[in-house]
């Protein structure tokens, strides 16, 4: 496709863009399963080593065309220059850290596990300083910024809580002190939130959640200006961070049907939890879409859909909410989201466990919390699934 415009839609950019024309007029971009690619002359050579020409050379770099052709379209997705595919989401996360945090990062709010851990600990090990701030903390932030801090990130909505930041105010503060604003946006994905419309420089998704969509993709991407990329490439480039070219064919693959996936996510979600509300043995729904939730009107004003994550907290103590889990039947437990598969975990058991008691209070994780990642089945079943759990408890 020619390149898109402003006024191109989503559905269409994830159909078309980036998607290479051969003479045999495939819709799709082949899958070009080399590791590397010949040359004529030793000037052909020279001319893509030097960067003179666009070409393909070897794969690990990042130059063959299933991947450059997939980074075009992951680009036109969230409305930046450039973007880099990495084999994981904490692949992608790493080399953003070291690429561009090296003199400070600030989290705020809940993040991935894996993110906390890679902050905290690795990061850490080299001196990096790293920040951890609550959303009621928030307003330490403009003081640590002070100290000279490279780089603020966070997530919105977070998990498990489902809180909600505000890109566009936290966006401001942070270029106040001349860092920059990565945005983790697996959770509400291109189709319901834009953060760099919202002010954000850097966005970065697992793919293996809602991009790939299908639970057999494991991916991740960094989006963001030709320079940051830039920055970012050499890093992935040299820590051999590359996606397979048959995975890139796939994840290109599975963004063709991405809207339509995430917003009937986001209308089943909005009926489950709109429903599953007024159970008697829920004691309350965490979810942006409902007037009830806390963070409901600046969900309203930065997201254009709510999402297909929820949080239930179950009237019961903890074995009871493991019986919830446990009689789920369309619902399985598994430690991910963003799948054609409804799936469901318990916090305290996965995503935040082995957290002291205090830690979990602070953060407002309780042991009678479910999260559950809405897949493509009826709502109606899984409603019924929910209430058929819930009565035999
Ligand atoms: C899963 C996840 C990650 C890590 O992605 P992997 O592909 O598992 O490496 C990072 N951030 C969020 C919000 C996630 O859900």
């Amino acid at each position: 496709m020619k390149p898109s415009n402003k006024k191109t839609g989503l559905s269409t950019k994830c159909v078309h863009s980036g998607e290479i024309a051969n003479e045999h007029g495939s819709p799709h971009t082949p899958i070009y399963n080399s590791t590397t690619f010949t040359f004529d002359t030793t000037k052909d050579l020279l001319d893509v080593v030097d960067g003179h020409k666009a070409g393909s050379l070897y794969t690990r770099y990042g130059l063959n065309p299933s991947i450059t052709s997939l980074e075009a379209k992951l680009a036109e997705l969230e409305d930046t220059e450039a973007s880099l595919v990495f084999s994981s989401g904490m692949a992608a996360e790493a080399a953003l850290f070291l690429a561009l945090g090296r003199r400070g990062v600030i989290c705020i709010g809940d993040a991935y596990g894996g993110t906390l851990e890679l902050l905290n600990v690795q990061l850490r090990s080299l001196n990096i300083p790293v920040h951890f701030l609550l959303g009621s903390e928030l307003k330490k932030l403009e003081e640590l910024l002070q100290t000279g801090v490279e780089m603020v990130f966070f997530e919105t909505p977070t998990n498990p809580t489902i809180e909600i930041f505000d890109i566009k105010t936290i966006a401001e503060i942070t270029h106040k002190h001349g860092a920059l604003l990565a945005i983790d946006n697996t959770f509400a994905t291109p189709v319901n939130q834009k953060p760099i419309h919202l002010g954000a420089d850097i966005v970065v998704h697992s793919a293996t959640k809602y991009l790939g969509g299908h639970s057999d993709i494991t991916a991740g991407v960094v989006m963001g200006s030709k320079k940051h990329i830039g920055e970012i490439w050499a890093w992935r480039k040299n820590l051999g961070q590359m996606l397979a070219p048959e995975t890139a064919s796939l994840l290109s693959r599975s963004i063709k049907s991405l809207v339509l996936r995430v917003k009937h996510q986001n209308e089943s979600a909005l009926r489950i939890a709109t429903e599953i509300e007024k159970h008697p043995k829920i004691k309350r729904v965490l979810y942006p879409g409902l007037p009830s939730f806390a963070g409901h009107e600046l969900a309203k004003k930065q997201m254009s859909g709510f999402g297909g994550m929820i949080t239930i907290e179950v009237n019961g103590d903890y074995g009871q909410t493991v019986k919830v889990a446990d009689n789920l039947k369309i619902f399985r437990i598994a430690p991910s989201l963003g799948s054609a598969e409804s799936l469901c975990t318990q916090p305290v058991t996965t995503t935040h466990h082995g957290l002291t008691e205090e830690e979990l209070n602070r953060r407002g994780i309780t042991p009678s919390m479910i999260r559950l990642s809405v897949g493509f089945e009826e709502a109606e079943d899984l409603i019924s699934d929910l209430e058929q759990a819930l009565a035999n408890i």
